[in-house]
């Protein structure tokens, strides 16, 4: 059992989805978690509630992952709420399905800025209280889409495969101050990201994951509970798959 007692953590777009997963999971591991949101407010209220209802400490934070000033005021209150920031999940994303040679430049732009720069941002805010506790846990929410590439999704694929250079990059610069940093590439997770897919495509899918089954939440929120522990000390620079053996 991971005892995370006494971290404080921020999970961005934490309302939903692994974000919320792994909101919970750190709660139960004993971390103080602020839930981060863009506009779900009440979304964000509950998963507090289901927190503190297990007898865990939440707060929900808003800012737009992409705003730097916004990034920066969250950081700030979260270390004035909860009383520093030791573990950042950088959790935001979203897709937006298009054909290379139909994809709009402000797509392009838009997935980019949210999963990569807003990590960036995150990042940057949250290092200087990590370095004042002398310790500190990243994990940024990439994706075997970023290893593998995937179909529709050029903006996306970039974006998670620059994520793996930032964390590289933050891992190196970071690991003299006692911060580890991470990536997870989750395979097909069952969320409001995946829904809509059409049965062919799941049923493509679903044959070539050996373990027959697309992941939830919690399978994610396994190995980010595990990266922020102690016992992960002297793991950093790291990507690790969840997708039940689709990329191996
Ligand atoms: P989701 O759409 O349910 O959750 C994404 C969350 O990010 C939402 O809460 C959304 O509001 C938030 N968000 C989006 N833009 C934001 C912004 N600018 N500022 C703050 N929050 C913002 O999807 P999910 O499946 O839970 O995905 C979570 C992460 O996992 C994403 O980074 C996604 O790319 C990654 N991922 C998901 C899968 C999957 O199969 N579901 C696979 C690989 C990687």
């Amino acid at each position: 059992m991971v005892d995370l007692t006494d971290r404080v953590a921020l999970v961005t777009g934490a309302s939903r989805g692994i974000g919320r997963g792994v909101a919970l999971a750190l709660a139960e591991a004993g971390a103080a978690v602020a839930v981060n949101y863009r506009e779900r407010a009440d979304a964000a209220e509950a998963v507090c509630s289901e927190i503190a209802a297990a007898g865990g400490q939440a707060i929900a934070v808003q800012a737009d992952v992409t705003d730097a000033d916004a990034v920066a005021a969250m950081v700030k209150q979260v270390v004035a709420e909860l009383g520093g920031l030791g573990i950042l999940v950088n959790n935001a994303g979203i897709i937006a399905d298009a054909y290379l040679t139909f994809m709009k430049p402000e797509a392009w732009r838009e997935v980019v800025d949210v999963s990569l720069t807003g990590a960036f941002l995150c990042t940057k805010a949250a290092v200087r209280p990590m370095m004042k506790g002398r310790w500190g846990r990243i994990v940024n929410m990439s994706s075997d889409a970023g290893l593998m590439g995937d179909l529709m999704r050029a903006h996306y694929s970039a974006a998670k495969a620059g994520l793996l250079g930032l964390t590289k990059a933050a891992a190196r610069e970071l690991a003299g101050q006692g911060i580890t940093v991470n990536a997870v590439a989750p395979g097909i997770i069952e969320t409001d990201m995946t829904a809509d897919m059409d049965d062919k495509r799941a049923e493509a899918m679903m044959s070539m994951i050996p373990l027959r089954r697309f992941g939830v939440p919690e399978d994610v929120a396994g190995l980010v509970v595990w990266l922020c522990s102690d016992a992960a000390a002297y793991i950093t620079g790291q990507t690790i798959s969840v997708d039940g053996g689709l990329r191996m």
